[in-house]
């Protein structure tokens, strides 16, 4: 019998596979099962339990399937580990059983947006392709309805963490930059390790893309990834897709606005240079390109003044960029639960641009203090309605407000996705008046 653990899109997409292929599994999950997760369960009369863990049902397993949610210390992996039952993560599993090419994408900051975008190129170049992973449905669930030739697979380091010989045809690394470094005990080099992962099965045939890399991490990389085939994307120019310091060619779209979307372009592009697919598709297909919402996401322009929403950047580096592309002057909306952020990063970024800062979050204390002396102005809002309201009067035609909090916003939202929901919907309520 196998035993997934946790049953979220990943565990039950796992769960979904191993009943289309025959095998005896059971799902186990420490909290409350969603209800339409309960009802797929049901449907594919697949057993389960929910607000905890039977071990003796986890003895009973030849193989245990852990959710990337589950940290390696938790009591019931240490049960398994004890029985001697080995432990693999969701995409390991899939990975077994996927027959198509598989396209896996990992780094700190670009993932989706380099997902998003490799997915429209090949489907630009009419190739069947499903996009999965962290983006949209799991890896194993897109395994499970076998519809497509190419998985472009979103991968996080803690899915990377739990595989043991998922290989994929091509891997791209994004960048590498300090955020979740709390999970690595603050050691950058772990950390990139984790996400390295991604290319040390890779064989002579297949290929590795890397983007902005640290040099001092480029020795690691090259030791851990023995793929022949690996190739430099950038350095990232605004407009522009690089590869190996190469311009190949040019492109004029606010969906990929700023050096770091260039840098997500090239690596896309890299990927389907490789696999055959032509520029002339490539250069429409990023001209055509429409990412997901809250990543330099254009909302509005109300009396002159360009409303953006970033609500995606949550740390510092994602900031640095979304600072670095703006070409007017900005009010800037930042601020919500901290994760450890060195703002001095971002100095550099503010060209003098930056007119004034707009601190949203329950503790301003650490953000209002690194900017000082360093931004004109800066005020304080403790809603996003607050700081629209002051946003609108400091902002003059031209201008951009530009919201990209470099912190978590569980202080006053409940995830990114309602902080940029209420930004967009105020900005748009603003359009309409
Ligand atoms: P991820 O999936 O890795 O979180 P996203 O594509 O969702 O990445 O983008 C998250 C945030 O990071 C957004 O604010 C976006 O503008 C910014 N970003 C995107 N690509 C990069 C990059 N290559 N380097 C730095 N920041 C980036």
């Amino acid at each position: 019998m196998i035993v997934v653990l946790g049953a979220g899109e990943s565990g039950i997409g796992a769960a979904l596979l191993a009943a289309q292929m025959g095998l005896d599994v059971f799902v186990s999950d420490r909290g409350k099962i969603a209800d339409h997760f309960i009802q797929e369960l049901q449907l594919h009369h697949i057993p389960f339990e929910e607000k905890g863990h039977t071990i003796e049902k986890i003895r009973q397993a030849r193989e245990v399937i852990k959710s990337p949610g589950i940290p390696p210390q938790a009591e019931v992996l240490k049960k398994a580990s004890e029985f001697g039952i080995p432990v693999i993560g969701e995409i390991e599993f899939a990975g077994r059983y996927c027959s198509g090419k598989i396209i896996g994408i990992t780094g700190s900051n670009g993932k989706t947006t380099t997902t998003n975008l490799i997915h429209h190129l090949l489907t630009s170049a009419r190739i069947n392709t499903v996009k999965c992973g962290n983006v949209g449905v799991s890896f194993a669930r897109a395994v499970a309805s076998r519809i497509s030739s190419h998985y472009v697979v979103e991968l996080s380091s803690f899915q990377l963490e739990d595989i043991v010989d998922f290989r994929p045809d091509i891997a791209v690394i994004t960048n590498i930059s300090p955020d979740h470094l709390d999970r690595y005990d603050y050691d950058l080099t772990r950390y990139a390790a984790a996400k390295f992962r991604i290319g040390m099965n890779q064989s002579s045939e297949d290929t590795l893309i890397i983007g902005e890399i640290d040099a001092g991490l480029e020795e690691l990389l090259y030791e851990m990834a023995p793929s022949p085939h690996k190739i430099k994307t950038g350095p990232g120019r605004s407009n522009l897709v690089c590869i190996d310091e190469e311009e190949l060619l040019k492109f004029d779209t606010s969906a990929l606005r700023g050096k770091h979307n260039a840098q997500n372009a090239s690596c896309a592009a890299a990927a389907a240079l490789a696999e055959g697919i032509k520029l002339e598709v490539i250069k429409t297909g990023i001209q055509t390109f429409v990412n997901d919402p809250h990543r330099m996401e254009e909302v509005g322009i109300v009396e002159g003044v360009r409303y953006i929403n970033d609500s995606k950047a949550t740390n510092v580096d994602a900031v640095y960029f979304a600072l670095e592309a703006m070409e007017t002057p900005v009010i800037w909306i930042a601020g919500g639960v901290d994760k450890g952020n060195d703002y001095s990063q971002l100095y550099s970024a503010l060209k003098g641009q930056v007119k004034t800062l707009i601190c949203l979050g329950v503790d301003n204390t650490k953000l209002k203090a690194s900017f000082e002396g360093r931004i004109g102005e800066i005020e304080e809002a403790s809603s996003m309605e607050e700081a629209l309201q002051i946003a609108q009067k400091k902002a003059l035609p031209g201008d951009t407000v530009l919201l990209s909090p470099a912190c978590a916003s569980f202080d006053l939202f409940n995830n990114y996705i309602h902080r940029g929901e209420v930004f967009s919907a105020w900005v748009k309520r603003l359009k309409n008046e």
